[in-house]
């Protein structure tokens, strides 16, 4: 298995010796002292929270201690997954959302203006993008979609009013790799912010704040929770200076997550690590398997040799996971076959969970992007997304060759 490449050693965890380990961490979240000594952290569902007096309420509004107010602003058990994800990142601190968009929407409204500019990966999750053109848009607001792991494309879209440089790698569902401390490198050059969509790799994977970007975000729906019950995001910021601008935008915008949310988070981040060796276990199997088969005509999977970028994976992550995209010779209705077909994998939306998703993104996640857009992403008509969970990869081979033969 790739996940402990030697060349990689400076995305590892572990800042020194005495530094707990990646897994430790997972089940031993950031969290206060608990006062009974509850193994977990406790569920904070209270929506405000008493003052001593009217002194220590002025102190706590003032900043000059430390506590809570109101759980739009913070919660223990919000704070606790905050302090634990920031940890996992090597960031400052964490800004827990109630969804993956609302901390898209919170770092986009806190770091862009009126006459600013944006470039962003292509293939970005479809709603990243129709945030920017159909309603920030309105507001000033302009962006532009490149093909981010083509580093000149990035250099040629920089204009003199960019101000954020906005990465998801590797990109949905194109699985397009983004070097990033190459990117890195061009952003700060040119006076912009590197935000990175790390929702695919999450920290176990891939540390992007270590490789030089400012601001890392989640979909925490996906991986970090891993169990399909949760809605959720959370932003990570590597310096204070930035946490003090999108902070107040989240809780001025009012898309902060609940103490019930966070706390099932929790749960599902204990196991992070064993739920992406074991799907990443299989996944390299599956590729391989969907590569060699006939009906196929092309797969992309990070951990094939026969992605365009396999080495710069090597060098970045520290693993491949679990998400395969494959285009059937028979183009949109075989994939469609497919689909209808398949009864394990479950025909969904969504990925990075226990259980394996199957989906269509030209007629389903990326169906709001005009045909010419998708291609230009890399998502063509007939692109099938396959995300690998923990069943027994015997039966999602035995269920993916039945399917295949239909398709
Ligand atoms: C799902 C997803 C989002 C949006 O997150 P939600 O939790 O659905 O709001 C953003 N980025 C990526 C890469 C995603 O997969």
């Amino acid at each position: 298995m790739p996940t402990h490449n030697p060349t990689t050693a400076d995305t590892q965890p572990s800042k020194n010796q005495s530094e707990p380990g990646f897994n430790t961490r997972l089940v031993h979240p950031h969290a206060d002292h608990d006062p009974y000594g509850a193994v977990n952290v406790p569920i904070y569902q209270s929506s405000t929270f008493a003052f001593r007096n009217a002194a220590h309420g002025a102190a706590l509004f003032a900043g000059r201690e430390g506590g809570y107010i109101y759980t739009r602003i913070g919660n223990p058990t919000i704070r606790a997954l905050e302090n634990t994800v920031a940890g996992l990142e090597g960031g400052c601190g964490g800004i827990a959302t109630s969804s993956g968009l609302g901390a898209v929407a919170a770092v986009y409204m806190a770091l862009l203006d009126a006459g600013t500019h944006m470039v962003s990966t292509a293939s970005v999750y479809g709603p990243s993008r129709g945030l920017v053109e159909q309603h920030l848009a309105r507001f000033g607001v302009q962006s532009s979609y490149v093909d981010t792991s083509d580093l000149a494309r990035v250099q040629e879209a920089i204009r003199p009013n960019t101000r954020l440089v906005y990465v998801e790698t590797p990109s949905n569902p194109a699985m397009q790799v983004t070097d990033l401390r190459a990117i890195s490198e061009i952003a700060h050059q040119r006076g912009c912010v590197l935000v990175v969509d790390n929702t695919f790799a999450t920290p176990y994977l891939q540390r992007p704040l270590e490789l030089g970007a400012d601001v890392v975000l989640h979909s925490i729906t996906k991986f970090i929770n891993g169990h399909a019950d949760v809605v959720g995001g959370i932003i990570v910021t590597r310096t204070e200076e930035l946490q003090r601008r999108i902070r107040p935008l989240m809780v001025n915008l009012g898309c902060n997550m609940d103490p019930h949310q966070a706390f099932l988070v929790l749960r599902g981040l204990k196991t992070l690590g064993l739920r992406i060796e074991r799907a990443q276990q299989s996944a390299v199997q599956i590729a391989a398997w969907i590569e060699a088969h006939p009906k196929v005509e092309w797969v992309r999977y990070i951990g094939l040799p026969s992605h365009p970028q396999h080495e710069l994976v090597r060098r970045q992550m520290r693993g491949f996971g679990s998400m395969i995209s494959f285009e059937l010779k028979g183009g949109l209705e075989a994939g469609v076959r497919l689909m209808d077909s398949v009864r394990l994998a479950t025909l969904a939306v969504s990925l990075g969970g226990v259980e394996t998703l199957i989906e269509h993104p030209a007629s389903m996640t990326h169906a709001g992007m005009s045909r010419p857009d998708r291609l230009a992403a890399g998502i063509t008509d007939g692109l099938v997304r396959y995300s690998v969970g923990i069943e027994d990869v015997e039966d999602l081979l035995a269920d993916l060759e039945q399917a295949l033969r239909n398709a």
